[in-house]
């Protein structure tokens, strides 16, 4: 049976569409991504990675985790701001401006793997 609709890339997690044609469904949205997934596999299998193991670099993970602390704060602050007396609709707006850049800070992050482990 085919499979509809866009598929994901097991690289970057992008949506694309599957070309038609022979052959078994295509797993990555670019030639390069295809390339760097296999270089990554190479690599954990050089060092031994578990199928569940990844390895990121040091300036991604801060990058990540500096994000999440930030989107958490913000959700905090919101959760205070919003609890305490009645809120108006000028304080929803705010909080969601709040939190809507929390995210858009995590959005910017780009966190790919230098190593991964098998399946
Ligand atoms: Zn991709």
């Amino acid at each position: 049976m085919k499979r509809r609709g866009p598929l994901v890339c097991r690289w970057c997690g992008e949506e694309f569409l599957a070309t038609p044609g022979p052959g078994r469904p295509k797993q990555y949205c670019r030639a390069s991504h295809r390339q760097r997934a296999y270089e990554a596999r190479r690599l954990g299998e050089s060092r031994q990675l578990l199928p569940d193991e990844v390895i990121v670099s040091r300036r991604a993970w801060d990058a990540l985790r500096d994000a999440l602390y930030r989107l958490e704060s913000a959700a905090e602050d919101v959760a205070i701001d919003l609890e305490t007396g009645a809120p108006t609709k000028t304080d929803y707006v705010n909080a969601l401006a709040h939190l809507s850049e929390a995210v858009r800070q995590l959005q910017d992050v780009s966190v790919e793997p230098v190593a991964l482990g098998s399946t």
